[in-house]
This record gives C-alpha cells, structure tokens and sequence, in this order.
C-alpha cells in the first residue's frame, strides 16, 4: 500500500493521514471549494478539488472520488465516519475498481447499517436485546398492538437512522398514530428508508459501547468500553473510557457478546458494537458502527494502540498481533466534543469565524481539530470543531487535566460546548460516576452555567485589575513615588 486517499474531511481527515504518514505511506486529500485552505488539505502530499460545498455536490460524491483516485493511482480509500463510512455501495465500487475499503466488506455494511437486518443477525447468538418489533412498521393497527405488548413509553427509531436522528419518543397510546407517521416520513427524507420499527424506551439507560478488531485471519478481539452517556439529542457529547460502573466480569461478558455481534455479521477492521444498560446492570445490544467512531481516541489512550495504524495493517491482510489476555486496560481518559453550538440555548448550532483559536498543550492533553484561527466554521457540514482528550492515572486525575485544558483552549468568534464540558467535569453527579443519557435534563442548569460565566468574568476583571496595578506600580517605580 503505497497510497491512500482519504473520503473525508476536518479532524478526522487530518488525524487518520497522520498516522497514514507516519507510516510513511502517500496522503491523498479531497475538498470541497470552502475546504480549500484545510488543515487536511494542507497537510496531505496530494489533494483533490470533488466539488461545491453542499456534501450532496463533493463529499458525499462516491463514483467521482473513485474515479480521481484510480487517476492518482490510489491504492487504498479510508473513510472515515460519517459521509461515504457507512455506505455499502462506494465500499463495493471502491473493492470493483481494484483498490482496497479500509473498512469491513460491504455485506457487513449493509446487514449493521440497517438496525433491523442487524437485530436479525444478532438473535442468533444469544445477546440480549431491548424489547421491540423484529420488522418495519407501516400499519398504525399493528402497530398500536405491538406498542401495548411491549409497554409504553416506546421509542419509534428509524432502521437507517444515525447520529442520533430519526428517533421519537411516544408515551402513550392516542400519540403513536401521529408519531408513527412523522417518524416514517422522516426517515424517508434524511435516510432515503422509510422503515422504522419500535423499542421499549429504557428510562434510564447508560450507553456502553466496545471497540472491537477483526483481521481477515478469524481473529476478532474487544479493546475495552467507552462510556458515552452523556448526551444531547441522542448523541455523544462527552466519552470517557473505561466506564464507571464495569467491574471486570460485567467487562469481559459484554465485552464477549460485542466479538459476538462482530462474528455474526464476518466482521473486518475496525467496528463498535453499541449497549444500552439499565439500573440493573442489564446490558442491551443497540447496533453497530462499521467504522472508526468519533470517540476512538479515548480507546487509544487506555489501550497505547492507534485504531488507525490497525485498521490499515488489517486492511493490507495482516494477522493481529495481539491476544485478548495480553491487553491490558491503562488508566482513564476522557474526551469532550467541542462543537460549535451553544450550550445556553438548546445546544443550537452557532456557526461564524474563529477569531481567536489557540488549543491547550502539555501531557496528557490530545487535541484532534481540523480547524485554524481565522477560519470560517461551515455551514455545511457537522457543527464539530474538535474534540479535546485527557488521559490521567485514574479517572479524577483524568477529570482535573480536561478541566485544565478547557480552560487553557482559547475560542474566540462562535459559542462552543467547552463551557458545557467543564460543567460537565464539575457536577457531582458526573465525578461520582451516578449518571445516565438524562444528564442534561436531571442535572444541566443553564442558570448556574451562567453564574460561573460571571463569576469567571468577574475574576478574569480582578485579575487584570491586579496586574495593571502591579504593572504601574513596576513601571513607576524609578519616578514617581509609589502608590499605595
Ligand atoms: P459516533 O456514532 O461515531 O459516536 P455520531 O453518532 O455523532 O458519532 O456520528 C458520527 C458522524 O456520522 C456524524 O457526523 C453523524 O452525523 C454521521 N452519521 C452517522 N450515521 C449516519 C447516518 N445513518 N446518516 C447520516 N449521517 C450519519
Ligand atoms: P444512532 O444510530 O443515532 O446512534 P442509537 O440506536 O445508537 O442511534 O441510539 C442513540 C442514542 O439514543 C442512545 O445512545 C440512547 O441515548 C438513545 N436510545 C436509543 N435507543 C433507546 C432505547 N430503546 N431506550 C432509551 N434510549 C435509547
Ligand atoms: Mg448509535
């Protein structure tokens, strides 16, 4: 392999071409128009215009990415997540067009890219699964009946949703007709799949998710969990592992159900297989994620491996060399998202300009950003500037470097959830580890965010009250008499 393009783009692109580097293996980059002075297009050693900014006119352009990359001679695609990561039918073109997927084979896309077709694969081995419909749902009758078999509150979830989108929440019986068909045509729209289907809504579940490798010599090995429980809008906002709450037996089961659910589907290269859990330490299979996940990094601190060197070793037909017993679980780490979105109003996105962008440095600090000072944040992509991580021996010491470092990142130009971190980090109820996906609505209180704001404004203008003074008075000194 001596040349990989990456389909993808902002931090992600930036960080897996680092390791493709590294390896000293070429970079191919693409871009859209406003992502053409990227870091990742900078950095890459080739780097290809795809096209206009909507991702539905560059990024998102399969056919038109292969064919510039059988034109650079490309050996290998990496995907990335989002975009093209999830898409059978591009890693199927990629394989036809005689480069290598850095990802599994496009069967094993189609069968975990569908929740459903997922569910199927899974039952077969014996994993628990949360209560639900096995098919898609059209008819509001059956559906009624269903929905009162399984027990109110239920959740409506679309089979191809992701990020969190396409999910609604019915209480009680008069509201699923409603939902039911908002959430089909949903799912038409954002999923081009109609198909949705219905879970029992755990009230309060923690979401556990474990990373798993697979080589194409059969064998398939866990790397531990991450926790992403906190959430807003059904998706991760800050990842930590390992969890909490897994003592190592409840670690090694589930982490043995998730090399299941990797089996099931003949698994390839990188995957996480996604759990609910319950009060009761009752874990439930979810779905999984064929491809590099957002929160790897964390992974990558409490392992020392680079998911990214891996996948590639995997997709070149290397064996693993690794045995299950031989890893080992170092430490904690945590990562916060930092998107551009305001954590006073609703989390809504608040694109512009970074004016001021300066990232925190030291040990233990890992910064994973696609973004310079001076940027425009676009509005056409995931809001997502960057996303910070912090190691410590254990999980306070870990707590205390990301609180550090949020206040060491300077973002000046556009709101962002760093604030929302911190308070994140300092709430009881997060450092005691009693937390689930309700975080924000139990314990975030945008009044007390607001205080801190002040008060740090207020010390920040006591501070600088001081230095100032204590400035004058060095700068007087030889002339003036001093003042008191
Ligand atoms: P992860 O699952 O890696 O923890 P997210 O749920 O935030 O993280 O998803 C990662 C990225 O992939 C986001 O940019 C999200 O919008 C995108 N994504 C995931 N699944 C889909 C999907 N089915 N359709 C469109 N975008 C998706
Ligand atoms: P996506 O493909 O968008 O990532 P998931 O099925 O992984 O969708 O669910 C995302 C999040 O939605 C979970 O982490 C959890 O917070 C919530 N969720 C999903 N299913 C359920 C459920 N049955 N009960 C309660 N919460 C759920
Ligand atoms: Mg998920």
């Amino acid at each position: 392999m001596k040349k990989i393009l990456v389909a993808n783009r902002g931090e992600i692109a930036l960080r897996i071409m680092k390791t493709i580097k590294r390896m000293g293996i070429g970079t191919v980059a693409v871009y859209s128009t406003i992502d053409r002075n990227a870091p990742h297009v900078k950095f890459a050693d080739e780097a290809i215009h795809i096209g206009d900014n909507p991702s539905n006119r560059s990024y998102l352009l399969g056919d038109h990415i292969i064919s510039e990359a059988k034109k650079l001679k490309v050996d290998a695609i990496h995907p990335g997540y989002g975009f093209l990561s999830e898409n059978a039918a591009f890693a199927a073109a990629v394989e036809k067009n005689k480069m290598i997927f850095i990802g599994p084979e496009a069967a094993s896309i189609s069968m975990m890219g569908d929740k459903l077709a997922a569910k199927k694969a899974v039952k077969e081995y014996n994993i628990p699964m949360v209560p639900g419909t096995d098919k898609a749902l059209t008819d509001p009758d059956k559906a009624k009946a269903l929905a009162l078999d399984i027990g109110y509150p239920i959740l409506i979830k679309a089979a191809a949703g992701g990020g969190g989108k396409g999910m609604r929440v019915v209480k009680k019986p008069e509201d699923l007709d409603e939902q039911l068909k908002r959430a089909i045509s949903e799912a038409l729209s954002s999923f081009g799949d109609g198909s949705v289907f219905i879970e029992k809504y755990i009230s309060s579940p923690r979401h556990i998710e474990f990373q798993v490798l697979a080589d194409t010599h059969g064998k398939v090995l866990h790397l531990f969990e991450r926790e992403c429980s906190i959430q807003r809008r059904h998706q991760k906002i800050v990842e930590e592992a390992p969890s909490a709450i897994l003592g190592s037996e409840l670690r090694a089961k589930m982490g043995e159900a998730a090399i299941k659910v990797a089996r099931s589907c003949n698994y390839r290269g990188a995957g996480t297989v996604e759990f609910l859990m319950d009060e009761d330490l009752n874990f439930y299979f979810l779905e999984m994620n064929t491809r590099l996940q957002v929160e790897h990094p964390v992974t990558e601190y409490i392992t020392g491996l680079d998911l990214v060197e891996e996948q590639i070793k995997i997709a070149r037909g290397e064996k693993l060399n690794l045995e299950q017993n031989e890893l080992n679980l170092q430490g904690h780490a945590l990562e916060l998202r930092v998107y551009a979105e305001d954590p006073l109003h609703d989390f809504l996105p608040n694109m512009g300009t970074l004016s001021k962008y300066k990232v925190p440095v030291g040990e233990h600090i890992r910064v994973d950003d696609g973004y310079e000072e001076g940027m425009e944040i676009p509005i056409h992509y995931d809001p997502m500037i960057s996303k910070l991580i912090t190691y410590g021996k254990d999980r306070d010491e870990a707590i205390q470097n990301m609180i550090q470092a949020i206040d060491n990142y300077i973002i000046e130009g556009v709101t962002t959830t760093l604030s929302f971190g911190k308070y994140v980090c300092r709430h009881h109820a997060f450092q005691s580890g009693n937390f689930d996906t309700h975080f924000i609505e139990k314990h975030y209180d945008t009044e007390a965010l607001k205080e801190a704001f002040e008060k740090e404004a207020q010390v920040a203008g006591l501070l600088a009250l001081k230095l100032y003074l204590k400035d004058r008075t060095i700068l007087r000194l030889p002339n003036e008499p001093q003042i008191q």
